[in-house]
């Protein structure tokens, strides 16, 4: 008899455990390594997994282990560095290594996987029997051949009988040759198909790109102290103004790698910002460059994973431009990590678990992979300001812009007082409204920010005073205009109603509170009719080839105005911008964060940063009805910096990230008075551990969302030894709750809320 071999595998769910399985009898043990793909039986269901150990002790009876279904041949398996970054992730943000699994190989790709996996097998059992019908029609003619031939001797010499054998033996022969002519020219198409089937359909632009790129003094200085940081070790922080070329230097040092035959890893907040960025590194790199993020299909995520497997291989080397779900590829030998605005919230992942933070979870993958680092931004998070400041990372300026260092002037406009004045003219102000003029004259572009996209993003009756709000969130609804009236929609849950003009209560009529990008750009149109006007949100961004086009139109100059969110602020480069205007500054500061005043001036920079490229000194104007706040002295004196070094002395004083951990708990309940009372309870067990350092429970501001109360509770631990025993007993509270409870499924655990 022979012993029985177990393996844990890692399944694609909220599991804490990793199940134990036994191998089907007649399976040779060795031929399962961790890493490998198998099928197996959960729950009453199938999935597929990934083991994790082999030669496991099982500790519940052998008589209950389950056997494994099958080996999954045809999927690839799962590399060591892979599963070592799953089990950082999981640990460092308390979550289940099954859940990072199942982020990294989402459910489309592993099926599309199986379905090609399930095809090259067919087409295997295919040509085998086929083959294996060929090789039966030569036996069966050899067969034929012989006895002819024994006929043959058997008779007398010159008789009939030996003639005709000896005749219709030459001609067997000839069938004979011509079968087996088939067959082996079958068999080697056969083997070369299979070779084939074996590379991928990548194909690696061979030799280093001949382009030369040329840095200037400043960027040269630059870039030695960035190898210097390399050479001890370290991840670099550049902090560069916009324009000031980070880019060019993120290319030279990949160049750098790939010419080492090392890969290289681009990582970008959103990818449909990184349009332009794309063609620069396209032209550049050409076919060693691949794109990897959510909005593609799964089956060219698929190819790109496939790709770099195969080029484990071929020895080719590649430049992943991704988003962060792309650290979750096959990567092998990368020799470069670019975190490109590292600043940026957007690398958070909120929903659902992994809720990791991209920027973070490379530093960890620069480790893993024993890596270079190199994180950018014109306005670092306080987070790497942080970093460096203890010198855990290395930081290196770049002050000047390339094109000429001409910082754009800025104007504040104080809102309440123009209104009093008279000088407001819907939501534009008369000085913007001179000034978008005199831009426009003088042939140059404008570009102007709202933070709301909608036409408002809010309702409000004039009789009763009722606000529309979406019947599974609480939040009002924003109004959005269209050719056939107009929708009122969460921007939570996407819950839609149509627009009537009347309330939903007393029927009279609704007016809007606010303006929203749609009503800007109509405002807009109004006030500049001989103006070309288009608008950028993520209403009109639903289309990339929209999208695109709208850049590429303004880029062109084609359009003289463009709206936009947010969006905007990121890497765009337009030569002839001269304007930039926040319609309402308001928005950006009035939350109710810590980390309100460090993502306002961030914005406010990043905005500033659009205008005036190329040597041109731009204007960049804010209006707001705030004008005394501190964020505009410090944006008009350009002491960004200063203002970072007080808020690290806020958050130092206050004890807040970096200069601690915060650990968020959250209560999720269809029902309000359970997720109260559950949240209370829970808060009283974590306050026994962690005493002041807890708060809550609290309501968050959006205490509903799609039909869940939610509850919160916040911990934040300080950065010294006790800070990963502190994060685990969270999660054990966390796990004994929910079960003397009998409560699963309604908690989320986020370490690094953003
Ligand atoms: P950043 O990434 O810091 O915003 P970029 O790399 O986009 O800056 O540079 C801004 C502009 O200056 C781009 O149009 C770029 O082509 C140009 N530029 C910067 N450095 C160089 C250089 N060394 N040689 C040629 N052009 C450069
Ligand atoms: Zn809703």
């Amino acid at each position: 008899m022979d012993k029985a071999f177990y393996i844990s595998v890692i399944l694609p769910l909220k599991l804490e455990w990793e199940p134990c399985y036994s191998l089907p009898s007649g399976t040779d043990a060795c031929k399962v390594g961790i890493g490998d793909r198998v099928k197996v039986p959960f729950a009453g269901k199938v999935y597929s997994g990934v083991v994790s150990r082999t030669g496991v002790k099982p500790e519940t009876e052998p008589s209950k282990i389950k056997s494994i279904i099958s080996v999954e041949d045809g999927l690839e398996p799962v590399i060591p560095e892979e599963l070592e970054l799953w089990r950082q992730v999981a640990g460092y943000y308390l979550c289940t290594i099954g859940e990072v699994y199942k982020a990294a190989y989402p459910t489309g790709k592993i099926n599309l996987e199986e379905s090609r996996a399930a095809a090259v097998e067919k087409a295997r059992r295919g040509r085998e029997k086929l083959m294996e019908s060929m090789r039966g029609k030569v036996a069966r003619i050899e067969e034929r051949l012989k006895k002819k031939l024994e006929t043959a001797d058997n008779a007398k010499e010159g008789t009939r009988t030996r003639i005709r054998s000896m005749e219709e033996a030459a001609r067997i022969e000839k069938e004979l040759a011509a079968a087996q002519e088939a067959l082996v020219k079958a068999e080697a198409a056969y083997s070369k198909e299979i070779a084939s089937s074996c590379r991928t359909s990548g194909q690696a632009g061979k030799g280093i790109p001949s382009i030369d790129i040329r840095l200037s003094a400043t960027q040269e200085r630059a870039y030695a102290s960035i190898r210097d940081g390399f050479k001890d070790g370290k991840p670099v922080m550049l902090n560069g103004v916009t324009g000031s070329g980070k880019t060019e230097i993120y290319m030279k040092l990949a160049q750098e790698a790939l010419s080492e035959g090392r890969n290289v890893l681009y990582l970008v907040p959103e990818i449909a910002l990184s349009r332009q960025l794309e063609e620069r590194l396209r032209a550049h790199f050409g076919d060693r460059l691949m794109t990897y993020h959510s909005g593609e299909t799964a089956a060219s995520r698929r190819d790109t994973a496939e790709t770099i497997r195969s080029y484990k291989t071929s020895g080719d080397s590649y430049i992943v431009l991704g988003t962060r779900s792309s650290l979750f590829l096959p990567h092998h030998s990368l020799g470069l990590i670019i975190v490109d605005e590292e600043h940026d919230s957007s690398y958070k992942q909120d929903s659902p678990a992994p809720r990791y933070n991209g920027r973070d979870t490379a530093l960890m993958l620069s480790v893993i992979q024993k890596c270079s680092i190199i994180l950018g931004s014109a306005t670092p998070s306080l987070e790497e300001l942080y970093n460096c400041r203890y010198g855990k990372h290395r930081l290196v300026e770049l002050r000047d812009r390339y094109h000429g260092s001409l910082e754009s002037d800025i104007e504040i406009i104080d809102t309440k007082a123009e209104r009093r004045k008279r000088g407001m003219q819907g939501s534009f102000s008369r000085k913007l409204i001179d000034h978008i003029q005199a831009t426009l004259r003088k042939g140059g572009q404008v570009m102007i920010l709202r933070s709301r996209r909608s036409w408002a993003p809010a309702l409000q009756c004039e009789g009763c005073g009722e606000i529309p709000k979406c019947p599974h969130c609480n939040v009002s609804l924003s109004l959005h205009k269209s050719t056939q009236g107009g929708m009122m929609t969460c921007h939570y849950c996407d819950y839609r109603a149509v627009y009537t003009g009347g309330c939903g209560k007393c029927g009279e009529a609704l007016k809007s509170l606010g303006a929203g990008t749609q009503r800007i750009e109509e405002e807009a149109a109004a006030l500049f009719p001989e103006a070309r006007i288009a608008r950028l949100d993520s209403d009109t961004a639903q289309s990339k080839s929209f999208e695109t086009r709208t850049i590429r139109e303004f880029s062109k100059g084609e359009i003289d105005i463009l709206i936009g969110t947010q969006m905007l602020s990121k890497g765009f480069d337009f030569c002839n911008l001269r304007l930039v205007a926040v319609i309402s500054a308001d928005a950006l500061l009035g939350m109710q964060d810590f980390r309100a005043d460090e993502k306002a001036l961030q914005l406010l920079e990043q905005f500033r940063g659009r205008s005036g490229r190329r040597g041109e000194k731009g204007l960049f104007v804010i209006q707001t009805s705030q004008p005394e706040h501190p964020i505009y002295q410090r944006l008009k004196n350009n002491e960004a910096s200063d203002f970072s070094d007080s808020l690290l002395l806020e958050r130092e004083t206050f004890n807040f990230p970096p200069y601690s951990r915060i650990i968020e708990i959250c209560v999720k309940d269809r029902y309000s008075d359970r997720a109260e009372r559950m949240a209370g309870r829970l808060g009283d067990m974590l306050r026994k551990r962690f005493g002041d350092a807890l708060s809550g429970p609290y309501t968050p501001a959006v205490d509903k969302i799609a039909d869940e109360y939610l509850r919160a509770i916040r911990i934040s631990l300080k950065k010294d030894r006790w800070l990963v025993s502190g994060k685990n007993d969270i999660l054990e509270i966390v796990q004994r709750f929910e079960k003397e409870s009998r409560y699963p499924g309604h908690i989320t655990l986020n370490v690094d809320p953003s």
